[in-house]
This record gives C-alpha cells, structure tokens and sequence, in this order.
C-alpha cells in the first residue's frame, strides 16, 4: 500500500529506499529490471519525498538538469506497465508529477517572486502576494456510450493506427462530470444521452489528467463525428469489435472489458 507524505516521518526506516529518477516523462530504471532500490540515490539531483510503499520511503529524483543518469535504463512511463507491479506503475506516475509540479511551481503565477514550500503539505505559497499553488489536476470525463447489446467506440486522431476506444474530454470550469459527459458525447459523435453512471477512476500522468470513468445510455440522434478529433466511430457487437483495448492499463480498457463481461463475453 502507498501513502503519500510530503516529509519522511522521524522513524522511517531508510536503509533502503525506493528511487524514481525522472525526466519528462522517462523513468529511469535498473537495466532490464525495475525501480531501483538502494540505500543511496543511483545518480546525483534534487530529489522529492513522495510517501511510502509498504515500509519503504519513496524518493522522486529530477534529472532535468543532471546529464547524468548513471547506467540506468530510460523507460517512457508508457511502455514501463507491465515490466513492474501496478502500484509501483502508478507511484512512478505521481513521481511524474510531482517532478513536473515542482519545476513549473518555482515562481509565483501572479507576481514572480520565488515561492515557499508549505512544510506539511505540497502548496507553494508566495512570501509577497501569499498566492498558493498545488499540484495540477485536471479533470477529464471518459464514457462507454452502450445502445441495447452494442457499444460505441471511435477511432480518435490521437491513435498512431487505426484503434478503437472509447470517448474522453476535459472537464471545463463549471461543469459538472454528468455535464461534462453530456457534452462531450454531443460535441465528438452528435448523439444524447442519459442514465449517466459512474464506473471509477484513474489517475493519468500524461501530464496531469484524472480519468473519471462513466458508462451511459444512448437516447437520440445520428453519428456525426467531430473531423478535428475523431476519424470514426460506429456501434459495435461483443464480437464483433474493432482493434481495442480490453483491461490493462487504463480505464478505456476497464470500461470496454467491464462492458464485455456483461455481455456474456469473457
Ligand atoms: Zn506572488
């Protein structure tokens, strides 16, 4: 289990400690193996707290400036599920933001003056305007739209070759997710819906999104898709799907494999 601190507690046991070097996405590992576990940092940087996986401290380090990475191996966030536990997976992936944070975070947003760090929690303050600033989450609603026994699906600009997936959009200021959903479906295929449900969520560090899962019920309209974002969608039978993810590492995967299941398919 991970427990997120922004300070080490006085008797954490740090003989060896989890460390999670990081640049702009890239998380630097043991060569063909996992986090690197030792007592000392593997390269020199400035290194961030994050918490503590089962009784191990867990250490951010930026390598931004450093062009040294030791003889480490760079691993893009991305292709590093599957190669370590989940849970280290989504540590490495705070690791990212926290990374991120930290450096976007070193001068006050209103009026430029180097900022303080709060001792108890993440918040950046400014010692002259007292402006605060935490870590940036933003939002996104992502859908399984579900018509009788078929499931919408889109194959969206973002996807290298032609793959299948469900709907996402940024939540904007003052929406609701339901709203936001409602919206989103409108804008990216021209179809209402209701029933809107919420399935679960997840956290998505590329760069600072949280994915909240929802499934909902098609009530009127034709496909009409969004040309800026979206090449096509269409209506899909359990088998009969197009090039997809099913489970794995994101909540598209976990809506589509949930939906399957209660299909009948398994
Ligand atoms: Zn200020």
């Amino acid at each position: 289990m991970f427990t997120p601190a922004p300070n080490p507690p006085a008797d954490l046991d740090q003989s060896e400690s989890i460390w999670i070097p990081i640049r702009s996405g890239t998380a630097f590992v043991e060569p063909g193996g996992g986090l690197v576990r030792d007592k000392v940092a593997p390269v020199e940087a400035p290194n961030l707290f994050l918490g503590i996986l089962d009784d191990t401290a867990v250490y951010a380090l930026d390598l931004h400036d450093t062009s040294d990475e030791g003889d480490l191996e760079p691993v893009h966030l991305r292709k590093l599920y599957g190669r370590i536990p989940d849970e280290e997976w989504v540590v490495a992936g705070r690791a990212e933001q926290i990374v991120n944070y930290e450096r976007t975070h070193i001068y006050c947003g209103r009026c430029g003056t180097p900022t303080e760090t709060n001792s108890h929690d993440r918040g950046k303050v400014c010692p002259k305007c007292k402006h605060m600033a935490f870590p940036r989450l933003s939002p996104a609603m992502i859908v399984l739209v579900e018509k009788d026994d078929q499931a919408l699906l889109a194959w969206g600009r973002q996807f290298p070759g032609r793959f299948f997936s469900t709907l996402a959009g940024f939540v904007e200021p003052g929406e609701s997710l339901e709203q936001a959903v409602e919206r989103e479906v409108m804008e990216e295929v021209g179809l209402k819906v209701d029933e809107i449900s919420y399935f679960g969520s997840q956290p998505w560090p590329f760069p600072h999104s949280l994915m909240c899962g929802f499934h909902c019920r098609y009530v009127s309209g034709e496909i009409k898709i969004q040309e800026e974002e979206i090449i096509e969608a269409g209506w899909f039978h359990a088998n009969d799907l197009p090039p997809c993810p099913v489970g794995g590492m994101s909540i598209a995967g976990w809506l589509i494999k949930d939906w399957l299941e209660r299909q009948g398919v398994h």
